[in-house]
């Protein structure tokens, strides 16, 4: 029988020590510990100091190992109406809250994630070290699966989305279930119009999807009566006695939604 031990990197050069030993890493652990490896080692990564929450200049960086509820209130306070409080707000439970970080979510990036729209849609930065070191987009973290490989997210970036309007939905069975897919809009309007447009899908095929067509059509045209599923670019599959069908128009009654009451100002 294997046996599993457990490596407690206290700076960031025994984190990438433990990287480059193969060691797996540990944040909160809600989803690692849903399939406990048996046998190797896991690098727990709550004393690397990792936590930190900063605003700087225009940006925000929080920490790799910042849990969700700190983000939640650090968001909060930068803007009550903030896409990331309003989608972290309903995120799991209370005392889950206390022990998701950014890092585990985001390298995990399930297809019911709560932040993973948010920061697509908000163009995030995530600070890698490890194999790969520096920031990325966070585009190319979750496309470019060589810049997941023995690396560790210490830090995510993003603007304070000054100006713009957010709508964020989740739809779930129930107010305590993994959402089935998540709807993150944001504009900002000049005038009566939106001069700027981003939209994202999760739960979708592909997990997540950035609808570009879409913004692009809304950016020149305004903002339709309705949007179509055919809008997405993207199809769902049937979950949990939904069928991709609903879910997509569910999806796009959301975004129409979302197009007309985001507000945002020039
Ligand atoms: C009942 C329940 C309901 C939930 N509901 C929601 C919800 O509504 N919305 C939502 O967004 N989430 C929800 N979650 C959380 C989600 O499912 C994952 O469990 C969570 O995002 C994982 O984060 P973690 O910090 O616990 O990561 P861990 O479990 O510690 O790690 C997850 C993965 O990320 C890797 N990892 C950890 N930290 C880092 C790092 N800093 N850099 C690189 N890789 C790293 C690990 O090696 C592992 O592969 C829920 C969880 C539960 C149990």
């Amino acid at each position: 029988m294997g046996v599993l031990r457990w490596a407690y990197p206290a700076s960031r050069d025994e984190l990438r020590q433990c990287l480059r030993d193969g060691a797996r890493l540990h944040g909160g652990g809600t989803g690692i510990l849903r399939r406990p490896p048996s046998e190797g080692t896991l690098a727990d990564l709550s004393r690397t100091g990792l936590d930190e929450i900063a605003v700087a200049g225009s940006a925000v960086r929080f920490g790799g190992t910042a849990t969700f509820a700190r983000v939640l209130g650090a968001a909060h306070q930068l803007d009550p109406q903030h896409v990331i409080s309003a989608a972290l707000s309903t995120a799991a439970s209370p005392g889950l809250r206390n022990r998701i970080t950014l890092g585990g979510s985001l390298a995990l990036f399930p297809p019911w994630s709560s932040l993973l729209g948010p920061l697509i849609a908000l163009e995030a930065r995530v600070e890698l070290i490890g194999a790969h070191e520096g920031g990325v987009p966070v585009s190319d973290y979750l496309e470019n699966a060589g810049l997941r490989r023995r690396t560790a997210i210490t830090a995510i970036e993003i603007d304070p989305a000054d100006g713009w309007g957010c709508h964020w939905y989740a739809f779930r069975r129930t107010r305590f279930t993994y959402p089935l897919l998540t709807v993150t809009v944001l504009t900002r309007h000049e005038g009566d119009s939106p001069a700027s447009v981003r939209v994202v899908v999760t739960g979708c095929r592909g997990r997540y999807r950035r609808c570009r067509e879409l913004e692009e059509r809304v950016a020149a045209d305004g903002i339709p009566d309705a949007v179509a599923s055919s809008d997405l670019g993207t199809d769902f599959r049937d979950l949990q006695g939904f069928s991709g069908e609903y879910l997509a128009h569910r999806t796009a009654v959301e975004i129409s939604r979302g197009l007309k009451t985001a507000g945002g100002a020039g």
